[in-house]
């Protein structure tokens, strides 16, 4: 059986893509910071259901909460980046884009004693006019990428590119995140607001259907996520259902989820298991 992969992208409950509203990065450190008490929410949890993962760590967040970031690499969990600075990679020049996945790996090898060898981009802003990202990442010694987001997306997207676990031209292996097919467009349903805002029922479905295809899923949270008690911020009437919906019940889909599917860090993905 193909394994599914776990994965959590550890940052606060601020860091809220291409939004006024949202702080600013000189801003980031005057907020209130919720992201260890929520993560040692979700590690008790993966530690209950005994399940490793990968933490698709923020640089900012290594840095200014390194010993938060140990714990989860003692806890056996993989730590991969999430990047530095939270930039969208398609409004980044490369050699912009190359310094803050370097600053990034940096902070988390400082934190963590281990250099990430899996990227995650923010917003999954890896798109048709930002692939070059992935060359980058390669040249920079990457071996794999979940920055492909293989539906229509507000932050990239890349309807059309391949849905399940690949290995790409350049020698990257892409985990894009789960989605189903509804025939007139692919959504994704197993992460972020996705997962919040699905009924249970409906997201086992499509997760059983998956399996019984035997094909990866491929899951994503932010400890924000399971956080009801989160500051909220004025987004706009779209944004603010799509950032604050269904925030009490995602704990206990988590839990479900843990319980019934079997999940593997990226890195221990087997190599015969790429479609
Ligand atoms: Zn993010």
């Amino acid at each position: 059986m193909t394994p599914n992969l776990f994965s959590i992208d550890l940052e606060d409950w601020f860091h809220i893509l291409d939004h006024d509203a949202a702080p600013k990065f000189p801003e980031w450190g005057e907020q209130e910071s919720r992201v260890a008490g929520n993560t040692d929410r979700l590690l008790g949890e993966l530690a209950r259901a005994d399940v490793r993962c990968t933490f698709f760590v923020l640089g900012w967040i290594a840095e200014h909460h390194p010993e938060l970031v140990r714990r989860i690499a003692e806890a056996g969990h993989e730590v991969a980046s999430h990047g530095y600075a939270h930039g969208l990679v398609y409004e980044q020049a490369p050699e912009a884009f190359r310094d803050d996945v370097r600053r990034a790996s940096d902070a988390i090898e400082a934190a963590a004693g281990v250099r990430p060898v899996g990227y995650r981009a923010p917003g999954f802003s890896i798109r048709r006019d930002s692939e070059w990202a992935l060359d980058i990442l390669a040249d920079e010694g990457f071996e794999y990428d979940s920055s492909i987001f293989p539906a229509e997306r507000a932050h990239g997207g890349l309807p059309g590119a391949a849905a399940l676990p690949t290995r790409l031209p350049n020698g990257l292996r892409e985990f894009p995140v789960s989605t189903v097919d509804m025939r007139l467009r692919r959504i994704a349903y197993l992460g972020g607001g996705y997962l919040r805002l699905f009924p249970t029922s409906l997201i086992l479905h499509w997760a059983r259907g998956q399996r019984a295809r035997d094909e990866a899923l491929v899951l994503y949270l932010h400890p924000r996520d399971i956080d009801f008690e989160q500051p909220r911020l004025d987004l706009g009437a779209l944004r603010n259902f799509k950032s604050y919906v269904g925030l009490r019940g995602c704990f206990e889909k988590v839990h479900r989820l843990l319980d019934e599917f079997d999940w593997v860090p990226f890195r221990d993905y087997p190599e015969e298991a790429f479609a």
